[in-house]
């Protein structure tokens, strides 16, 4: 079950949170590796698209906010768009759409900063937000001031924190094919003249955690290896219905209602040419198919259709 925790250090203004996703995570991998026009993403845009909704999850729930936080790479190499969206209620999904091919190993400028003009965007789009308004939006730079390329997800995020919002914060995060997992430590306004210190030593224990170690122990497991000596508070933890979880907007209805757009005429062409017709979600990979009795009761008066089985949203 995927989970996020909450902590803080008791006598150091410094807080933290950790998130490991698993089944959300495996429901992201899964659509898109079952999407026959897509297949699987290659593993380093997999392991990229883990680490920015572990990194999304992380950075949401820190704030006081309801509605989506978005991070949005628009890259100029063979990864166009990676998309991450975490709901304040920590709704979750991802998507990237590619326009080359990815090789084993890539780093993250070999996918989406070939050229040095990707960009990655952090928006929050609020529930209460009016149309015509328009959402928060910063820009989280790909390189560090000294004009190398930043080596991971983190990284920029690190940098982003500390440029636009002012925290000091470390993060640490790590995807494969099971998990997708992150670590944060953001130091609060402290008034205390030693909490540099406090700071630290914090960093340090966290930076000593290795990426198998990240993916692969539970919680307590972890937070008990890397901080066993520190008076360390914890919240309970957010699982199930209140934690992370996969949910897109897409439907069978959804899709049904899409093809009633396109029209009889078109639906039944490719029906006639492939045997079935198949819509597949934008975002999310999941396909939808529809065949020749589908397609009939699609077209179908509707006196004669069966009751939907489920309303459109
Ligand atoms: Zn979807």
């Amino acid at each position: 079950m995927s989970e996020l925790h909450s902590f803080m250090f008791e006598g150091a203004p410094v807080r933290g949170r950790l998130v490991r996703l698993t089944d959300a995570w495996q429901q992201v991998l899964q659509r898109r590796a079952a999407n026959s026009r897509t297949g699987a993403w290659p593993p380093p845009v997999a392991e990229m698209l883990g680490q920015m909704l572990a990194a999304g999850t992380l950075m949401v729930s820190g704030l006081k906010f309801e509605g989506a936080l978005l991070l949005q790479i628009a890259g100029d190499g063979p990864v166009r768009l990676a998309v991450a969206e975490v709901q304040s209620d920590l709704r979750l999904r991802a998507t990237a759409t590619l326009a080359g091919s990815v090789p084993p190993g890539a780093t993250l400028a070999d996918m989406v900063n070939v050229h040095g003009r990707g960009r990655c965007a952090v928006t929050l789009d609020a529930a209460s937000r009016q149309p015509g308004q328009q959402p928060y939006q910063g820009v989280a730079a790909l390189r560090g001031a000294d004009g190398q390329p930043f080596a991971d997800v983190a990284a920029v995020i690190e940098h982003y924190m500390r440029q636009s919002e002012q925290l000091e914060t470390m993060l640490m995060l790590a995807a494969d094919e099971q998990v997708a997992a992150g670590l944060m430590l953001q130091r609060m306004p402290g008034k205390r003249e030693d909490s540099d210190e406090d700071w630290r030593r914090l960093v340090t224990l966290a930076r000593s955690l290795k990426r198998e170690e990240l993916l692969g122990l539970d919680a307590e497991t972890l937070l008990h290896r890397l901080f066993w000596q520190e008076k360390l508070l914890r919240f309970a933890p957010l699982e199930g219905e209140e934690g992370p979880r996969f949910a897109c907007t897409c439907s069978r209805a959804r899709a049904a209602q899409m093809l009633r757009g396109l029209g009889e005429e078109e639906v039944r062409a490719v029906l006639h040419e492939r045997g079935q017709v198949e819509v597949g979600c934008e975002f999310c990979g999941q396909q939808e198919r529809f065949d020749a009795v589908d397609v009939e009761c699609l077209f179908a008066p509707a006196a004669t259709q069966p009751p939907a089985p489920e309303t459109l949203q």
